[in-house]
């Protein structure tokens, strides 16, 4: 009799701790609750692959040249880019394992942003999906982007009325990805690429939830039944547990021991993701905002970039700048009674889940959304790039309830220190926290309980165990 092997999934991530982490969390189930083995297949080392549960191993497609792309390329140019360039490493590596591995490859799943790789696993025969990080209704936008090129010929942000997609929120045209604000970039037609790349998956595994998207899960599952896209899965909410405080890394545990002195739900937790980045200028304004609102504050600063918000995103340029030295003199040591200010990284899902911790300023990538979701924190959304306005949208909607939004300045985009510190009191203590998001009784997390700073535990969200 045959042996009967364990399925083995291969997925492909681009890199970024956003893109490599929900896939590991999804491998660590996959192997968990169904016995599946799976190769994680990345364009570089991550931090987020140092320490892999069993049935999960690694292999990384050989580094190729970008050099001759333009100084100024989107971030998402580049990645493409390099996704283009190591089609044959892939092939290669998806023949050994197809050849080496006994159960050869069960399924292989492409993340968001490497659906060009789809085709190769067509050529080889073996079932293909797309597994995406954000939500439905982002996706849905990509989907749509080759018929935004093709119905339109204006910048989207000029569009005459909102972006209508069936069972998602009404969008404006600026809140749309980040990489489609701008049709003279080369960015735009690769974007438009990938949103027909898609089209050649078997599904889409989507890191959502039906109690968060409920409506567009049931619009996508009409047009697939119609054969319009595949179908789409959702498997989240993935995101990490928190584990105790003593399994903290030695680096994040000044965090935890500062927040268990803090009194219950004081703390604002200001961190905008692996790689968002702030100017000079904005650095400033948000530590002022911060020092004048008397709210207790933990921020993971980073060191300024006045060109690029995603500076850090693969770990910055290697310069070991202390992001301490760029804060407005004597900040520090000002506000040292009720705040305190880390560099690069902070251990966030343990700090989200925090009795200190009342609210959450956030760039809103997905997983800081979901983190913030499962931990009941209330955000207050500071949209930076890629997704991030169209996630701050969806958090703040009456549905979800969950956010405020900041209001940066028309002239330059800059969020001015009275704005800040506006923004944090309400959200930390006011009585718009408690009707503005909610629309009616239910608000933000801080006015749920008609307690400043009580936490909102959403019922209806569980780490899930599909
Ligand atoms: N993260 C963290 N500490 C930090 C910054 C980020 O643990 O100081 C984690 C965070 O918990 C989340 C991920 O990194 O899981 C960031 O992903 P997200 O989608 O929020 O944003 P991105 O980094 O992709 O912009």
């Amino acid at each position: 009799a045959q042996a009967v092997h364990a399925p083995h999934v291969v997925v492909l991530t681009s890199p970024g701790v956003g893109h490599v982490a929900p896939v590991v969390e999804l491998a660590t189930r996959l192997a968990a609750h169904h016995g599946v083995t799976t190769t994680v297949v990345t364009y570089g080392s991550s931090p987020a692959l140092a320490s892999l549960p069993p049935g999960l191993s690694t292999a990384v497609l050989p580094a190729v040249a970008v050099d001759d792309l333009p100084s100024d390329a989107h971030i998402v140019t580049r990645i493409l880019t390099v996704v283009h360039r190591t089609l044959p490493h892939l092939r290669a590596l998806l023949r050994s394992l197809l050849a080496s591995t006994p159960a050869g490859v069960t399924a292989f799943l492409a993340d968001m942003l490497c659906p060009a790789p789809l085709a190769v696993a067509e050529d080889l025969r073996v079932p293909r999906y797309v597994f995406y990080p954000s939500s439905l209704m982002s996706l849905c936008t990509l989907l749509y982007t080759p018929e935004l090129a093709r119905t339109t010929s204006c910048e989207c942000r000029d569009l005459p009325g909102p972006v209508l997609l069936p069972g998602c929120l009404p969008l404006h045209g600026a809140d749309l990805v980040d990489p489609v604000q701008e049709r003279a970039n080369p960015v735009y037609e690769l974007l438009v690429r990938l949103g027909l790349d898609y089209l050649r998956c078997d599904g889409f595994i989507v890191n959502t939830f039906d109690a968060l998207e409920h409506d567009t899960l049931e619009a996508f599952k009409e047009l697939s039944d119609k054969g319009v896209y595949a179908p789409a899965y959702a498997v989240g909410p993935l995101v990490r547990s928190p584990v105790s405080s003593a399994d903290v890394a030695a680096g994040g545990r000044r965090c935890m021991t500062w927040l268990d002195e803090q009194p219950d739900g004081s703390v604002l937790y200001v961190c905008f993701g692996s790689g968002g980045t702030l100017s000079a200028v904005q650095t400033a304004e948000l530590a002022a905002g911060l020092e004048a609102s008397g709210q207790r504050f933990l921020w993971v600063a980073r060191v300024p970039n006045d060109m690029d918000k995603c500076a850090s995103y693969f770990g910055g340029d290697g310069d070991h700048d202390d992001p301490l030295g760029y804060l407005p003199e004597g900040f520090v040591e000002r506000t040292k009674a009720v705040g305190l200010v880390v560099s690069e990284w902070a251990p966030q899902v343990e700090i989200l889940g925090h009795r200190a911790v009342g609210g959450f300023v956030s760039h809103c990538g997905w997983n800081s959304a979901l983190e913030a979701m499962a931990a009941g924190v209330p955000v207050l959304a500071w949209p930076l790039f890629a997704e991030q306005r169209m996630n701050a949208v969806k958090l703040a909607s009456e549905a979800v309830g969950l956010a405020l939004r900041v209001t940066p300045r028309e002239e330059d985009g800059v969020v001015p220190r009275e704005e800040v510190a506006k923004a944090a009191r309400e959200l930390m203590a006011g009585k718009k926290g408690a009707v503005a998001a909610g629309g009616g009784a239910e608000g933000v997390g801080a006015g749920r309980a008609g307690a400043p700073g009580a936490r909102r535990r959403r019922p209806d969200v569980e780490v899930c165990c599909f």
